[in-house]
C-alpha cells in the first residue's frame, strides 16, 4: 500500500479526522490557514500555531462559526521564540490533549529572491531559522507528544525549489532542500521504533501573500486557492496514509 499511495486521489470520509489532535504552524494565513479549517472540517481538534494572535483568533472564529471542533490558539513567533517558550508549547499540549496526532511544519518566509554572491547574511539566517531550525526545535519538543499516539503524522510543506535548485531563490530554497533532507532523517530514525509517519508536500503555486511576494506582476487570478489544496494534507495527516513514511508528495500534478 506504501508505494501505491497517492494523497491526491483519497476522498476523505465526513468524519476522517475525527478525534484527532493536529497542530499547524502558520496557521494565520494562506495554505495553513485553509488546512487547518480543513482540518476541523474533517473533525480534528486543531491547535492553531501562528505569531499574529488576531489572524490565529479570525481562523478560531471561523472553525467555531462552522461548527468544528473548539480548536486552541498557540501563539509562537518562529523567529523570535526561546527554549522555554518551546517548553510551554510542549507541556501545554500534553497537558490539555495528552497527545499529538499530526503535525504540519508550513510556516515558513520567502526571504529575498537575489543571487547568491550577493544575498543579504542576516536574511539568510533568518529565513534558515524560521524554515528549518525552529521546525527542527518544535518536532523535538513535541515528539513526546507523537510518541503518545497510536498514528501520528508529521507533515513538512516543501517546495519544488527545495528538490531542483533554481537560480536567484537562495535561502528559501536552501532551506526547503533541507526540510527535504529534515523529513528523510528523521523518517529513517523512527521507521522502526515507532508508528510516527514523516512526509513531505509540496503544494505547487497557491494563491497567498508569499506567491504574491515572489511573482508581484502574476495575475492572482491564474493561481489556485489555498483551499482546493487541501486534500492530500488531509491524506498525509489522517489514517489514509498509515505506514506511509519518508516519502515526498505534491499536492497538484
Ligand atoms: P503565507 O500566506 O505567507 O503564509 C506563511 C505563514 O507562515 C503565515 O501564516 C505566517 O504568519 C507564517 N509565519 C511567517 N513567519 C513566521 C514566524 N516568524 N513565526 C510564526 N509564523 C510565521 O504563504 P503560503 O504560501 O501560505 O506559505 C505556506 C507554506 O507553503 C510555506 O512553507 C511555503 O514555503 C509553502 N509554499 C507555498 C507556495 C505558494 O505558491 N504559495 C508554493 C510552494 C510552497 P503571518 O500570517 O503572521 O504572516
Amino acid at each position: 500500500m506504501s508505494d501505491s499511495f497517492d494523497p491526491r486521489t483519497h476522498n476523505a470520509r465526513p468524519d476522517e479526522l475525527a478525534g484527532r489532535v493536529i497542530a499547524v504552524t502558520g496557521a494565520s494565513s494562506g495554505i495553513g490557514r485553509a488546512v487547518a479549517l480543513a482540518c476541523a472540517r474533517f473533525g480534528a481538534t486543531v491547535i492553531l500555531v501562528g505569531r499574529n494572535a488576531r489572524k490565529l483568533e479570525a481562523v478560531h472564529t471561523e472553525i467555531e462559526t462552522a461548527g468544528g471542533p473548539e480548536p486552541t490558539i498557540a501563539v509562537l513567533d518562529l523567529e523570535k521564540a526561546i527554549a522555554s517558550d518551546y517548553d510551554q508549547l510542549a507541556a501545554a499540549v500534553l497537558e490539555r490533549f495528552g497527545r499529538l496526532d499530526g503535525l504540519l511544519h508550513n510556516a515558513g518566509i520567502l526571504g529575498t529572491l537575489s543571487p547568491i554572491e550577493h544575498y543579504d547574511v542576516p536574511t539568510w539566517c533568518r529565513v534558515m531559522h524560521v524554515n528549518v531550525t525552529a521546525a527542527f526545535a518544535l518536532t523535538q519538543v513535541l515528539l513526546p507528544a507523537l510518541k503518545r499516539s497510536p498514528d501520528a503524522s508529521v507533515l513538512f510543506t516543501s517546495s519544488s525549489v527545495g528538490r531542483r535548485g533554481r537560480a536567484y531563490w537562495g535561502a528559501y530554497a536552501v532551506s526547503k532542500f533541507a526540510t527535504e533532507g529534515f523529513m528523510q532523517v528523521f523518517a529513517a530514525e523512527l521507521e522502526n521504533i515507532t508508528s510516527i509517519r514523516v512526509n513531505s508536500l509540496n503544494p505547487g503555486r497557491a494563491r497567498t501573500m508569499m506567491r504574491r511576494q515572489a511573482y508581484p506582476a502574476e495575475d492572482l487570478n491564474s493561481l489556485p486557492m489555498p483551499e482546493t489544496l487541501t486534500g492530500p494534507y488531509i491524506a498525509l495527516l489522517g489514517p489514509a496514509s498509515r505506514d506511509v513514511t519518508g516519502r515526498t508528495f505534491d499536492a497538484q500534478s
